[in-house]
């Protein structure tokens, strides 16, 4: 028999306001414990939260930017259950009327297609405490720094179909909220996080089967990973004659499985109720009008557009704006540009200057050699004052701080050799110093240019152009 995979998601993505939603407490992460953690957030009696208005702006430009109907009228409740980082005893949020809803989002599927992903709702809550184990033998402390953080729960219809297509909807709703800059979007800090929901049904069949969901996942890998294990999991109980339980289970990465956290006997009944201590959230049609007007260009737009504008291929626009800060970088440097071409540009942005942020693990936005920098570079390649190979070694300068471009090109002698008689001259020495490669190429084994191609490059110590090298080669070996 032949399984379908069923998943939809719950992302929590911690918006970035600057203080908490009920509270005036700072929400900026790695503080010394409880430092950040005022009445209201510790759950004392006789003080009242007050919302956060940042907050819902930022969850309607979310639901703006995902076709969602904004509720007119949307209402807090009280999620009521026990646990030690939650001294309130319930956690506000929002039940029956969440602040967004209906919406939708386009990803790129694993064979390139776009498939449309619908958005059930998304609602505003605040974020629990931390428990931590680590500093304390057979006690466990408490941080509250946490508490009251605003966060953005965003829960998708059941219409993904395999742990990739859920790992690039993930990866859409991350590139989407650092767009709108509503999220930090961090994972490691705990940012965004996500709860899968899966189940397997035969191909075919469209009642949904029962499904398990796997709590805290907090990296786009373990999302795929965790869903994995976890349909090919099910589809061996069914496959045994057994049938799924409905339960809450959790990924262990180093063993790569999940296991069972609590069944649905001992599911959690929250009594939701409204919050009397909160009014019901009124949007009016003013401030929908002014945050739509708001709105940045959108990562699927920017990405269409990267591809018409700059020739880009679908798979180069889709890595540039993965993130704003990579999509700035790349339109920067190609407006700084003379006479780089944009597919050079995203090759270098791609390919050199990532691998050095990726090894001094540094972000796009940190990043020790700006845009500007960057197309004179390129520039000084194209104009062939520099080959691609004394490009590399510029850039590595540039990084280490050593000067600008042409400082860097000065110091260190690098001015590339394209002068056409210097180059006569290094070429008519190595025809007359190979004649056995020239030989064997005249008789038809022409891959030995790349031997004389080498020979020529070694003599001028890497500075003659390549390019007017080959070409050299070619004419002189032709006649
Ligand atoms: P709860 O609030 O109990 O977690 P919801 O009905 O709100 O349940 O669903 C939560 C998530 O689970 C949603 O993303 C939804 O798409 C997904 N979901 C619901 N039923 C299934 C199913 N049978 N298989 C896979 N995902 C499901
Ligand atoms: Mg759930």
């Amino acid at each position: 028999m032949e399984w379908e995979a069923v998943i939809g998601l719950e992302i929590h993505t911690q918006l970035a306001t600057a203080s908490k939603i009920f509270s005036g407490s700072s929400t900026r992460y790695g503080a010394p414990p409880n430092s950040q953690a005022s009445l209201v957030d510790l759950g004392y009696p006789g003080v009242l939260p007050v919302l956060n208005a940042e907050a819902v702006h930022m969850a309607i430009r979310f639901g703006l930017a995902t076709g969602c109907t904004v509720a007119r009228r949307s209402v807090f409740a009280r999620k009521n259950y026990f646990y030690p980082d939650l001294p309130k005893g319930y956690q506000i949020s929002q039940y029956e009327l969440p602040i967004v809803y209906g919406g939708h989002l386009d990803i790129v599927m694993e064979d390139g297609r776009v498939k449309t992903i619908g958005i059930t709702r998304a609602h505003l809550e605040e974020d629990a405490g931390k428990s931590l184990h680590e500093d304390f033998q057979g006690l466990s402390g408490i941080d509250l720094n946490r508490a009251g953080t605003p966060l953005l729960e965003i829960v998708s219809e059941p219409g993904l179909r395999s742990a990739g297509e859920a790992g690039n909807y993930m990866r859409a709703i991350h590139t989407l909220v650092r767009y709108l800059g509503i999220s930090d979007g961090n994972m490691q800090e705990g940012s965004f996080r996500c709860d899968a929901n899966v189940s397997i049904r035969p191909m075919g069949e469209s009642e949904l089967g029962t499904r398990t969901e796997i709590k805290n996942l907090n990296s786009f890998r373990f999302v795929e990973k965790a869903i994995q294990v976890e349909i090919e999991r099910q589809t061996d109980v069914l496959e045994d004659g057994g049938s799924v339980v409905q339960e809450t289970r959790l990924y262990d990465a180093d063993r790569n499985e999940t296991r069972a956290m609590r069944g649905k006997e001992e599911a959690n009944d929250y009594r939701y109720f409204p919050d009397p201590d909160l009014l019901p959230v009124v949007v009016g049609e003013a401030l929908i009008e002014r945050l739509q007007a708001d709105l940045p260009e959108l990562p699927a737009a920017k990405r269409v557009r990267f591809a018409e504008q700059y020739g880009l291929t679908a798979y180069d626009a889709d890595v540039l704006t993965a993130n704003p800060e990579s999509a700035d970088y790349f339109e920067a440097a190609v407006n700084a540009s003379r006479s780089a071409s944009p597919k050079t540009v995203a090759n270098w942005f791609q390919g050199e200057l990532t691998a050095i942020l990726k090894r001094e693990g540094v972000d796009v936005a940190d990043t020790r050699v700006d845009a500007a920098t960057l197309a004179t570079l390129l520039d000084r390649i194209a104009d062939g004052i520099l080959s691609g190979r004394m490009g590399k070694d510029v850039l590595e300068a540039l990084w280490n701080g050593e000067g600008s471009v042409d400082g860097i090109i000065e110091a260190r002698g690098l001015r590339q050799i394209s002068d056409a008689g210097a180059i006569e001259a290094l070429v008519d020495r190595a025809i007359e110093g190979f004649p056995e490669q020239v030989a064997q190429y005249r008789s038809g084994r022409t891959k030995v240019i790349g031997f004389l191609v080498g020979q020529v490059m070694k003599s001028s110590r890497g500075k003659a152009n390549p390019r007017q090298v080959n070409e050299m080669l070619r004419r002189k070996l032709a006649g």
